[in-house]
Formats: structure tokens, C-alpha cells, sequence
């Protein structure tokens, strides 16, 4: 199959083709003409996406739960996933730390810029912190309270309640392996077609990555640049070594935590865990949702890297929602950064509740565009940096979301690869293209 008909070339063409796109109408102008026009593309790829997440994540939990054997062993694989997921977010954060602590990004703003950055973001800021607000009043239990819906269907309409769903699928798969064969049989066939139909759906919607992305990165560019390219230029220059101490550290952490959890617990080749995920990163790095992108690490997951059905059912959605070592690891950079650009000093004490406020605030970070900045107000507040120093670093959130969305994706993906290594459940990877393309039923 000639290059151009593969998926992932498909994908990255369109992100190029966006990006340039995206200069080219921020520069000339047409920010309303992309809006109207271009914008809606991406529009369409997203919700299709989102639209599956929840009926994907409830089919295959079902099925997987319901094709349990015993409950030992549910319990043990959701201990572990936890235990890997609580380790690696609180490594990325050290990783961070570390980074920001040598690379000092924060003496290194211009005063002036400085001023101006306050100035500019002061009203964003404020929004964020009232979000945050709102968030911190919560109770210490809230989050397990959270956990469990009044209403299925009230938990099945929202895509941010995936916690919910997991719960549910995870309820209704117990109930099946407690009643008799003969009634649980024909309910087992339809989640099992159901989920079925769902997996061939993510194959149709992904078709339409390649547009959807191009639409999603000229939108991203024209709406970060507000009409003056300019600005884009002039805020990389001021933020640049922050901008690297954070591409450096998420770099570091899929090189070194990633790498070594493979190596370790896999006999999977590193190429093939990055070519077999390249596409779910791709989505990642353009929605900055590992929600929406969701659909796609399970199917790729599943269907290119071997991972049992019952592992990523369970083990992928838990950690869209809550594992985000991407998210971690820039907030305690973001974090100091702050701080040293205030001309605050963060003694040993300070960074350590960084890593612990992190590691926590990560578990409650909703899987969405720009959450991570809600929470990272928490953590300001908690080490006594002030929360309006975010408009220092608001204006290239997007880029480095889009950045920490992709390593969020990619832990969720190790941790599914290990622990279905660990269980015996790792198929061996099919690389080919021939589940890239639809399937028709065998006459
Ligand atoms: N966009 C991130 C995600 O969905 C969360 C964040 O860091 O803002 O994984």
C-alpha cells in the first residue's frame, strides 16, 4: 500500500497542511472566514468521537466484566492499574521538578514582558481562579461520592462523567456473572455485538481525522494568534525556556518511565508501541482531550497492540480520568516557573507538596481543553504562590495542552500495555493497515 493511504501519514499531512493553514489565514485575516468555514470540519470529528465514548467504554466493560471468571481477579487488576497510575503521575512530577529546577525558566522573563503578560491575561486569570474556587470548596469525600450516579441515564448523558459510566458498566457486569447462564447469555450477545458495531464505528469516524485535524489546528492557530501573528511570536520568545523545561520534561518521562515500564514488563518493541499509537496521539495532540480521544486508544490499543479486551476496558477509561502525568508534570513546572518569575524562592517543603497536591489534583482533572490550569490554581494556593501569576503562562496554555494531552494518552497506553502483560492478556501486535480499513461482513 503506497504511504499516502496510510492513516497516520493521513493525519500528520493534515496537521501540516493546518498548520500552514492556520499562518497563512492569522496572518492575512481570515480568522472569521476559518471560523465559519474551516473550524466546523473539526467540529463534526470531535463530537463524533465524544459521541461513541460513552456507549464504547459501557459495551466493552460490560463484556469484559461479564467474561471474568472470578472477582479476584478484577480487584487485583484494578489495584494494580491504580498503584502504576498513583507511581508514574508522581514520577513525571519529580521529572518536572527536577527540570525546572536547573533549567530556573522563570529568571529568564523580560521585566517588561512581565508587566505586560499581567496585564494582558489578568481578566482570564481571574476567571480561573473563580473555576477553582469552585472546585476546592468541595469535600475531602466528594470525589468517591462523585463516583456513584442517582440516575443512569443522568450518568450516561455526560461525557464528563465517565468515573460514572465505569461504575455502572462495572456494576452490570458483576450482576451478570451472579445470575444464571441462561438469562445472562442473551444479554452478554447483545453488549457483545453492540461493542462490536461501536469498535467499526471508530474506524468510520477516524476517516475523517485527517480533515478533522486540519480543521482543528487552523481553528487552534487563528484563535490563539487573535489576528496578530505577531503576538504568537513575541509570547514564544518571552516564554520560550518555560516552554522547553515542559516539552523537555514530558520528553524525559515517556523516554525514561515509559521506555523503562515496557522494557520491563513487555518483550514489546518501543517502534511498535509508538506505531501502533501514533494515530491515538495525533487525536490527542489536536482535540487536547484524552476524553474525545478515548475512543481511539482503545481501539488502538485493542486491535494493534494486543491489549485483552478486558484490560483496556477497565484500564484505559479509569485512566483518561484519572491519569495525567502530562498534566502533572506541567503543573509543577508551571508552578515554580511562577514563582521564580514573582522572585518567590519554593524551599524543599513547597516542592514537595507540589508533588503531592499534583499527583491528587491530577486524579481530579477532568479529561478536557485547558483543566489543567483550573487545578493548577489549587496548587498556587497551596504552596502560597499567587493564582494570578497564571496570566504569566496563559497565553501558550493551548500549545503545551496539546502537548500533555499526548503524554496523558500515552501513560494511559503503557499502563494497559503493562498490566495486561503482567496478566497474560497481550496478544501479539498487528501492525498491518488492514484494520485501518472497513470491513465488510463475508457474504
Ligand atoms: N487537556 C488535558 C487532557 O484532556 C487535561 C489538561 O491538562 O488540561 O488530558
Amino acid at each position: 500500500m503506497p504511504w499516502y493511504r496510510k492513516l497516520h501519514w493521513q493525519i500528520i499531512l493534515g496537521l501540516l497542511l493546518g498548520l500552514a493553514f492556520g499562518v497563512i489565514a492569522a496572518a492575512n485575516g481570515w480568522q472569521v472566514f476559518t471560523r465559519n468555514w474551516v473550524a466546523p470540519f473539526g467540529k463534526i470529528f470531535l463530537n463524533g468521537l465524544k459521541l461513541i465514548a460513552v456507549p464504547l467504554v459501557l459495551a466493552s466493560l460490560i463484556n469484559g466484566v461479564a467474561s471474568l471468571s472470578d472477582l479476584k481477579k478484577l480487584s487485583r487488576i484494578g489495584g494494580k492499574t491504580i498503584a502504576i497510575y498513583l507511581i508514574t503521575t508522581a514520577i513525571a512530577v519529580t521529572i518536572g521538578l527536577a527540570v525546572v529546577n536547573i533549567m530556573q525558566p522563570g529568571h529568564r522573563v523580560p521585566e517588561d514582558m512581565r508587566n505586560q503578560l499581567q496585564e494582558t491575561y489578568a481578566s482570564d486569570a481571574s476567571s480561573q481562579e473563580t473555576a477553582a474556587a469552585g472546585a476546592k470548596e468541595r469535600g475531602p469525600l466528594q470525589v468517591i461520592v462523585d463516583i456513584v450516579p442517582d440516575n443512569f441515564f443522568g450518568a450516561a448523558s455526560n461525557n464528563s462523567n465517565m468515573l460514572q459510566v465505569v461504575f455502572v458498566a462495572l456494576l452490570i457486569g458483576i450482576g451478570l456473572i451472579q445470575v444464571s447462564p441462561e438469562k445472562a447469555k442473551p444479554v452478554i450477545a447483545f453488549v457483545e455485538g453492540m461493542n462490536d458495531v461501536i469498535i467499526r464505528l471508530v474506524d468510520l469516524i477516524m476517516l475523517m481525522a485527517p480533515i478533522g485535524v486540519f480543521a482543528l489546528i487552523a481553528d487552534t492557530i487563528t484563535s490563539v494568534a487573535g489576528g496578530d501573528l505577531g503576538q504568537i511570536v513575541r509570547l514564544l520568545g518571552a516564554l520560550g525556556f518555560y516552554m522547553i523545561a515542559v516539552v523537555l520534561g514530558l520528553i524525559l518521562h515517556m523516554a525514561i518511565t515509559y521506555t523503562g515500564l515496557l522494557k520491563l514488563f513487555t518483550k514489546m518493541p518501543i517502534r511498535t508501541f509508538y506505531a501502533g499509537m501514533g494515530p491515538a496521539q495525533l487525536v490527542a495532540f489536536t482535540t487536547s482531550s484524552s476524553g474525545a480521544t478515548l475512543p481511539v486508544t482503545m481501539e488502538r490499543c485493542e486491535e494493534k497492540l494486543g491489549v485483552s479486551e478486558e484490560v483496556s476496558a477497565f484500564v484505559l477509561p479509569l485512566g483518561a480520568t484519572i491519569n495525567m502525568d502530562g498534566t502533572a508534570l506541567y503543573q509543577a513546572v508551571a508552578a515554580v516557573f511562577i514563582a521564580q518569575a514573582l522572585g518567590m524562592q519554593l524551599g524543599l517543603g513547597a516542592q514537595l507538596m507540589i508533588v503531592l497536591t499534583a499527583v491528587l489534583a491530577s486524579i481530579g482533572t477532568a479529561a478536557v481543553p485547558s483543566a489543567g490550569i483550573v487545578m493548577l490554581v489549587i496548587i498556587l494556593e497551596a504552596v502560597g504562590v499567587p493564582s494570578a501569576g497564571i496570566a504569566l503562562i496563559l497565553g501558550v496554555d493551548r500549545i503545551l495542552d496539546m502537548l500533555r494531552t499526548v503524554t496523558n494518552v500515552t501513560g494511559d497506553a503503557t499502563v494497559a500495555t503493562v498490566v495486561a502483560a503482567t496478566e497474560g492478556q497481550l496478544g501479539i501486535p498487528d501492525l498491518s493497515e488492514e484494520a485501518d480499513h472497513i470491513r465488510m461482513r463475508p457474504a
